[in-house]
Formats: C-alpha cells, structure tokens, sequence
C-alpha cells in the first residue's frame, strides 16, 4: 500500500517537472524550485514540514523519543532532459517512511534531507548541499565556477538565498541533529540488477575516481606529403593511450573511460599536432585505483615513445573510494533478502550523496534496478513490481535501523 503512495507521488512530480525531452529540475533554477514548492504541499497534508539549512539542503523531522538521528536522504534536483527517478525516489521514499511514524513518538529521531544540487549539471560540482553537510566544501575552490550563460555559482546561490562562504556552517547544524545513521534509497543506473535478474540489491560502497585532462604534443603536418614512418602524430598517441586504458581496466576488473577528445588543428587535411583526452578511471579498492593510475602513464609513455609525441597530464578532479559501513550493509542485505529471498551486493559506479555523509556518520544505500541500466535520460525506469518491492525492502531497512540505533543509544 505504502509502496504505491511513492510511485504516485514519484509519477505527479515527474509530470509536473518534466516536457517532452525528460525531467528539467535542474538545481537552482525555477523548475527545481518549484518541484520544492510541490513536495511542501505535500507535506503539509501530513502534517510535515521542510526547513533550510544554511547551504539550501532542505530537512523535514519527526522527533523521537531521543534526538539521535536516523537521516534518509536524496534529491530533487536533476540533470537536464533527466529521468523520474535519479534522487526523487530517495526523498518521498523518505517521505513515506516518515509518513508511517505519524501520530507516533519514534524511538530515535527522523529526518528526511532533500540535497541541493547534487547533480552539479549546471556548475560541473556535483555533491554540493551535501559537502557543505559533511563540512567537506571548500568555497575558494567553487568560487570561480559559471555556467554555460555565464552565470556564477554564487551569483546563482545568492538568487536562492544561499552564501557561498556560509555553505561549510551546514556541518555544524548537521552534527547538532545527533547523525548516527544514513540510508539512502537510488536507482542503480546500470544494468547489473538487471541482468542478475534482481529488484533490490545494497550497495557495499562506491568507486573512487582519478580523472585526468591529458595533452598530446607532436607536429601537425601536410596529410598528403608526410610518410606514415616520420609524422608525429598526437591523436594516434591519445588513442593508444585510451586502448591501453581499456586494457589496464579489464585486467583490473575496474571501469576506465576517454570521455572527449580534441584535436588541433583539428582540419582533414593536416596530421594533429595536438590532442587532449579528459581520462575518468574508477575502482572500488584505493591499490587498484593508484596502480590503475601508474598504469595509465606508463601507457602513455609507451604510446608517445611509438608516435614520436610528448604528453603532460593534469589531474582534474580525484575522489577516494567509499566503503559503506559494514554493519548497515549487513542490515540493508538483511532487509532486501527477507523481502525478496535474495541478497545481492554490489558497488555503485556513480557517486551519491552517502559518499559526503559516510564521512560523517555510518552510512549505506540500496539500490533499485534500473531498466537497460539507462539514467540520466528520459528513458530512465524502474518496473512498478521492482520499484514496490525495493521500497518495502527500504522501509523494512528503516526499521532495522531504527531498533539499531536506538539499541546504540
Ligand atoms: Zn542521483
């Protein structure tokens, strides 16, 4: 019953937030508002209501008997032309596990967080709200970041009343809420369900990522009257170099990706004497992904000595692997078996929220199957009979994690 209260609610946003290419509740603009709007119409008809933290995460609690905090979160924010259910499904899950406290004193205390801008579509800084809670966020290293218009960060944040320099206070009104356990409920975004051929399955940590711009110098020359043997060609090193790549991530049983490529002069008629590759590696444990990394430049090395070219590499951005803590995936597990009879664990490639919040308190996601593994696209679906039996599996995890923490505490 409560399982179809979501997918309604999940199905009404999407409508309202939607045009004919996907979801359009990019993070700071007037849509993403007003699907904020729209989830506080309906919470008012529970009796709930959302407040703002000073970095624009949106909180709706019920107090429980004691004020450490079961927190549940997600976001309503979503890439442009996205799906219905990247970060919604996590937040009115939320809802309606709040929702089944009505009229009651819950043992611990609960909070639902709705994330700003997790997708970081517009500004390319994905985690924002949420690394302003985890007091990761460093305002100097966003400050100089604009959107496609032109627009600032702050410029945008200021615009939905939020101070870039005040943001990293987030941390300390999240510690004085008593976090003592995250749970978070996201569609898996690949095809591993799926193809397993499972609803639900928890999510023992995520990839940590080295992502990398890498430029390729050697002389551009005639494409007519350069023999093959004495060009210096700087795309054909990049594509070794992304070959090789591939290789190093099947050996590693990890995910490698070359994800642009520019050339210069960029003409038909002339051999590339520059190109850049922006390289995306991601594993699960922090060895494979370092020696994944020297791999890579040895690749490289390989692939300029052939070609005659030099190479510098610029690390663009880097994260470590996150692994989930152990007790509450045991739990998760615990919960998706006794609803469905099995128990898959798996690794999430993307990064989530939970990764900011697993630096601060004992964290864990569950994921749902993602039908053809798409997201990110209007495509992006969940079939009704897996969504049902994901949430109750979720709801059923609240629970458990309730008695737990209250058992800690
Ligand atoms: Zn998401």
């Amino acid at each position: 019953m409560s399982a179809d209260t979501v997918i309604a609610n999940l199905r009404a946003l999407g409508a309202r937030t939607s045009d004919a290419h996907g979801a359009q509740r990019l993070a700071w603009s007037s849509v993403w508002r007003g699907a904020r709007r729209w989830l506080d119409d309906l919470l008012a008809e529970e009796g709930l209501r959302a407040e703002s933290d000073i970095a624009g995460n949106n909180w709706i609690t019920v107090p429980g008997a004691r004020p450490d905090t079961l927190i549940i979160g997600g976001h309503l924010d979503s890439v442009p032309n996205g799906g219905w259910l990247d970060g919604t499904l996590g937040v009115l899950a939320g809802i309606e596990a709040l929702r089944r406290f009505k009229g009651t004193t819950p043992p611990v205390t609960l909070a639902v967080v709705d994330f700003a801008d997790e997708e970081g579509a517009r500004f390319s800084r994905s985690l924002l709200g949420s690394s302003a809670a985890s007091g990761s966020l460093v305002p100097d290293s966003v400050r100089g970041l604009v959107d496609r218009q032109g627009v600032r960060l702050a410029e945008a944040l200021a615009e939905n009343g939020v101070d870039l320099d005040r943001m990293p206070e987030a941390r300390r009104a999240l510690d004085h809420r008593h976090p003592r356990a995250y749970l978070e409920l996201h569609i898996e975004q690949g095809p591993v369900l799926e193809t397993m051929g499972r609803s639900t399955g928890a999510v023992i940590g995520t990839y940590g990522v080295e992502r990398h711009l890498l430029r390729f110098t050697g002389q551009a020359a005639h494409s007519g009257s350069t023999p093959i043997a004495m060009r210096r060609d700087a795309f054909l090193a990049a594509a070794e170099t992304a070959l090789a790549c591939r290789e190093i991530a099947r050996r590693r049983e990890m995910v490698c990706t070359v994800g642009t490529v520019s050339v210069e002069p960029g003409i038909v008629t002339a051999i590339p004497g520059v190109c850049e590759i922006a390289l995306d590696q991601r594993a699960l444990e922090p060895d494979t992904l370092s020696q994944a990394l020297a791999d890579a430049h040895e690749g490289a090395a390989r692939a300029c000595a052939a070609n005659g070219v030099t190479v510098t590499w610029r690390r663009l951005w880097r994260i470590d692997p996150c692994r989930f803590d152990p007790r509450l995936v045991d739990l998760c597990a615990d919960a998706v078996r006794e609803t469905t009879g099995h128990a898959p664990r798996l690794p999430s490639g993307p990064l989530h929220d939970a990764v900011e919040m697993a630096r601060v308190m004992p964290a864990v996601m569950m994921f749902a199957s993602s039908t053809n593994g798409l997201s990110h696209c209007k495509e992006e679906d969940t079939p009704d009979v897996d969504l049902r039996v994901t949430i109750d599996a979720f709801l059923r995890l609240v629970d458990k994690t309730v008695a737990a923490v209250a058992a800690d505490s």
